[in-house]
C-alpha cells in the first residue's frame, strides 16, 4: 500500500529484481529498515543463494553487535522470493539490479511494466547505463529514476541518485527520502555516461589494467602504489576483482560508447580476463587467484 503525504508517495514496499550481489544487499537493507522486500530473479539457485548471503551478512552484522537476532528474524520475514514478476502487483518501487546489458534490461522492463500498479515507482542500480533510455523503455518514464547503491550495500555509505531527462520531481523526492531511511547519504548526478562515481572510477581501473598490460608495473605494485601512495584502502585491480570484471568492462564500453572519445577504450588485457570467464571474486579468479589464502596475482 502506499500513503500520499505533500503528493509525495511513500514507500513501504521494494521489489527487487537480480538478486546478484547488489541484489541481495538492497534487499538487506530494505528489510532491516522495515519495507517488505520481494525479490526476483530468473534463477532460483541465485535466489537460495541470496537469502542465504543476507542471513550470513546479517549474523556478522549481530556479531559485530550493529543489529539484535530480534532485528535479524524481523528483517528475514520481510523477504520473499520468487522468479514471476507478479509479486510486484502491490509493489510500491521496483529496483532492478540484474545484469549490466541494456538489452537485458529493456527486456526486464518490458515484460515488468504491466505487473505494476499504476502509482509504482522503477528505479535501476545500472552503474552506468542511461536512465533516460532505460526509462523510455517502460510505461512511466516520469516515475523512472536511477539509485545507484554501492558494493557492499550494507556497508557503504552512498546511493548515487540520478535523474532521467523525464524523471519528476515526486519520484526524486521519494526515492531520495527512501535512500535516507535505508540509512545512507545521497549525491545527485545527472544523466552521462557513468554518472559521477563510475566516471571517475572505472576510467581509472582501465587504467591500471593498461599499466599492468604494458608492464609498468605487475599486479602487487600497482595496487601497493594505488593504496598506499593514494590512501585509497584497496588497490584499483584487487577493487575490479570486488566489483567484477565483466561489470568493469560494460561500463567502460558504455563511457566509451556514450562520449565517443577514445580515451575511454577499454583495456584488451581487461577484455581478455572476462573472455576468460576471470570475472574476480565472483568465479573465484580475476586479477588475483582466490582459490588460495591470500588470493596470490594471476600475472
Ligand atoms: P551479479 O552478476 O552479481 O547479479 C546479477 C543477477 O541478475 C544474477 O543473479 C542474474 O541471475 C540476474 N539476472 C540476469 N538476467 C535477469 C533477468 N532477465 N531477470 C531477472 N534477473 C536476472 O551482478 P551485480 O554485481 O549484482 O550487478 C547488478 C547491477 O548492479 C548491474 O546493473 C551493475 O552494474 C550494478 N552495480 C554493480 C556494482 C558492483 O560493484 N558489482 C555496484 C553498483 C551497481
Amino acid at each position: 500500500m502506499s500513503a500520499q503525504v505533500g503528493g509525495t508517495p511513500e514507500i513501504h514496499s521494494v521489489g527487487i529484481i537480480g538478486a546478484g550481489q547488489m541484489g541481495n544487499g538492497i534487499a538487506h537493507v530494505s528489510a532491516l529498515a522495515g519495507l517488505t522486500v520481494a525479490m526476483v530473479d530468473i534463477s532460483e539457485a541465485a535466489l537460495a543463494k541470496a537469502v542465504e548471503t543476507i542471513a550470513r551478512n546479517m549474523e556478522r552484522q549481530i556479531g559485530r553487535k550493529l543489529i539484535t537476532a530480534e532485528q535479524r528474524d524481523a528483517a528475514l520475514a520481510l523477504i520473499t522470493t520468487s522468479t514471476d514478476y507478479a509479486s510486484f502487483a502491490q509493489t510500491d518501487l521496483v529496483i532492478e539490479a540484474a545484469t549490466e546489458r541494456e538489452t537485458v534490461k529493456h527486456e526486464i522492463f518490458k515484460k515488468l511494466c504491466p505487473h505494476l500498479k499504476p502509482g509504482a515507482m522503477v528505479a535501476s542500480n545500472t552503474s552506468s547505463i542511461s536512465i533516460t533510455r532505460l526509462g523510455a523503455s517502460t510505461d512511466r518514464p516520469e516515475r523512472f529514476i536511477g539509485m545507484h547503491f554501492m558494493n557492499p550495500v550494507p556497508v557503504m555509505k552512498l546511493v548515487e541518485i540520478i535523474r532521467g531527462i523525464a524523471t519528476d520531481e515526486a519520484t526524486y523526492v521519494a526515492v531520495e527520502a527512501l535512500a535516507r531511511r535505508l540509512g545512507k547519504i545521497t549525491a545527485t548526478a545527472q544523466d552521462f555516461p557513468g554518472f559521477i562515481v563510475n566516471r571517475i572510477l572505472v576510467p581509472m581501473i582501465n587504467e591500471a589494467a593498461y599499466a599492468l598490460y604494458e608492464g609498468v608495473g605487475d599486479i602487487r605494485s600497482i595496487d601497493t602504489a594505488m593504496k598506499l601512495g593514494t590512501n585509497q584502502p584497496m588497490g584499483p585491480l584487487e577493487l575490479a576483482d570486488f566489483i567484477g570484471l565483466d561489470t568493469c568492462l560494460a561500463i567502460m564500453q558504455v563511457i566509451h560508447g556514450g562520449m565517443s572519445d577514445s580515451k575511454y577504450r577499454p583495456c584488451p588485457l581487461l577484455v581478455k580476463y572476462v573472455e576468460a570467464g576471470w570475472l574476480g571474486r565472483k568465479t573465484g579468479k580475476g586479477f588475483y587467484d582466490y582459490a588460495q589464502d591470500p588470493p596470490v596475482p594471476t600475472r
